[in-house]
Order: structure tokens, then sequence, then C-alpha cells
């Protein structure tokens, strides 16, 4: 019988100390840091750790590795419950069942097809604190928007405000197809789509001068001209404005680039288009889609206020 990673043979009566150290920290960065087994292997690989045959870790060799109850101390006994195994582990019970846990919770996760959420990215936003509604799913694993909740940094919104995804974006739908078949609005739109595409030029302007100052920042810090604290605090505050710049040209051209062309039926042209051509209407006529609590859980319609458009005011139309 092969010795278990870790201990000095067999009978698992001595540790192996350099063994020992690479289990907690695997341990470590599995419980604290959330890491993958996968993201532990290639770490455990890096810092030159091998399993006890000279071989390279693998994301399963991990798994098999925080599955094996003697790494605690521990062992199964004929009922299947775990019992002190009478020898010395790397990691106390607690860590072991966390791991068990952490197990669990990775084989029943259900993986979700994803969801091509038509208003996040600002816009549409929590009519109760103003933050941005983001795409979550409920554990009925139904698609919805909600407004995150405050994390530990103080980042986020009320979290009081949750909506069913097609609730919202079939609301959104009608009105926008109502608003297509007002007499007029196709020139508008074509009007406003010109003046984005503008934008669209002045935008990809600006990710070149950033591109630019990044570059120049390399050339500086090279030549020894700036420090590396210099360097590292500039190509943050840029790598952030390149960002933020970035996800605006992406909604403009979304904005600049669909195409109604001839379609005479809209709410057809609707229920077809790619998600980017409908954001991009969508954008192009609401400023803002504002969303408030409902009045109780489970409320399947939209509620009298619940959702509250705000048109742009397009050249020529009165606006509403
Ligand atoms: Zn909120």
């Amino acid at each position: 019988m092969p010795r278990l990673y870790g201990f000095e043979d067999a009978s698992r009566r001595r540790l192996r100390d350099d063994e020992i150290d690479a289990t907690r920290l695997m341990v470590s960065r599995a419980l604290i840091s959330d890491e993958s087994n996968h993201d532990i292997a290639v770490w455990a690989n890096g810092e030159g750790y091998r399993g006890t045959l000279g071989g390279e870790w693998k994301d399963a060799s991990i798994g098999r590795l925080f599955r094996t109850p003697a790494i605690a101390g521990l062992r199964y006994d004929d009922d299947g419950e775990l019992v002190d195994a009478g020898h010395l582990g790397a990691i106390t019970r607690e860590e072991f069942m966390a791991l068990l846990a952490r197990e669990e919770a990775r084989s029943t996760k259900v993986p979700e097809p994803a969801y091509d959420y038509l208003l996040t990215g600002g816009a549409s936003t929590c009519g109760n604190c103003k933050w941005d509604l983001g795409g979550a799913r409920t554990n009925a694993v139904t698609p919805g928007y909600r407004c995150r909740p405050k994390d530990k940094n103080g980042h986020g919104g009320c979290g009081e405000v949750r909506i069913d995804a097609e609730l919202l974006e079939g609301y959104v739908g009608e009105h926008v197809v109502a608003e297509l078949l007002k007499p007029g609005i196709r020139a508008q739109i074509a009007q406003a789509q010109a003046a984005v595409r503008k934008q669209v030029e002045d935008l990809k302007r600006d990710i070149k001068e950033l591109e630019g100052r990044q570059a120049e920042l390399g050339r500086l810090y090279g030549n020894r001209e700036i420090s590396g604290e210099a360097l590292v605090a500039g190509e943050r505050e840029i790598a952030s404005n390149l960002k933020g710049i970035r996800s605006r040209l992406r909604y403009a051209e979304q904005m600049a680039n669909f195409s109604l062309g001839h379609a005479k039926d809209l709410v057809k042209w609707w229920n077809s288009a790619p998600t980017a051509s409908k954001r991009g209407i969508t954008l192009l006529l609401l400023e803002k889609i504002e969303v408030f609590p409902a009045s109780a859980r489970g409320v399947r319609t939209i509620e009298p206020g619940r959702v509250v458009l705000h048109w742009r005011k397009l050249s020529g139309t009165s606006g509403d």
C-alpha cells in the first residue's frame, strides 16, 4: 500500500514536515481563498511540490487528498462515521468537515445556462437607492434582476429590490415597441443614431489616448524616471478609466448599430432580435428604468408605479 501524502510510511506514525506544510497551505487555499482544485494544483506544482510518487498535482489528485480523512487523523468506521484514526493529522477535524462541505457544494452545483440580461450595465436602477440592478438568480434558478446588498467593503445598494427578468423585460419591451409605432419615430431614431455614432468615435479616441498614456508610463518607468509605486498607481487609474470607457463604448456601439430595417411587424422584430439590438434600442429610447420594491413577495405582475420608464427627449418628440 503506497504511503499517504504527508506521512512517512503506510503506518502513519510519523508525519513528513515538508508535505504537512504543503497540505496545510493547499487546504487554506481551498477554505480561505476559495480557490478551485485546479488552481491549487497549478500553485502547488509552481512551488515545486510533488505527489508521493513524484508526479505533478492535478485537480483530481488534490480532490482525492481532500477527501482522505487520514489527513485530519480520522477514518471512517464500519457505519461510515468519522472517528479518530489513532494517528496524527495535518489539519483539524473542523477543517476536514469544511473540505467535505466544499466538495458537496461543488458537486451539487447546477450548471446554469447563461442568461443574456437585457437591462444590466446601468440600463435599470433601483428606485430606492439608485444602485444599478444586476443579474441574479433566485433559488428557483429563474433569472432575475436585483439590487445587490452592500458587501463588507460597503460597495452595493439597499438589497431591497428584486424582479423576475422576463417580467421586467417583457414590460419594457411592450413599451418600447409601442413607442416605435408612433409616427415619425424612425426618422428621430436615425438622427439619434447619427449622434451616437459621433460619440462612438469620441470614445474610441479617448481609449487610444489612454493606451498611449499607458505606454508612456511604461517607458518612464523603464528609464527610471518614475518609481514603481507611481507606475502602479498610474496604471491602476488608467485601467479603471479604460474599463469605464470600454463599457460605454460597447453600449454606444449597440445603440449606433441596430437596424429596424423595413420591419413592419415590430412586435415580431422585438421577439426575434438579438439582445444587443434590443439593448441598443432600449438605451437609445430610455434614459433610465427605475424599479421599486413590489408590495409583497412573489407578485407576478408589474404593479402600478413599480417600474418607472424615463424616456429620452429625442429631437422633435414631445417626450413623456
Ligand atoms: Zn437598492
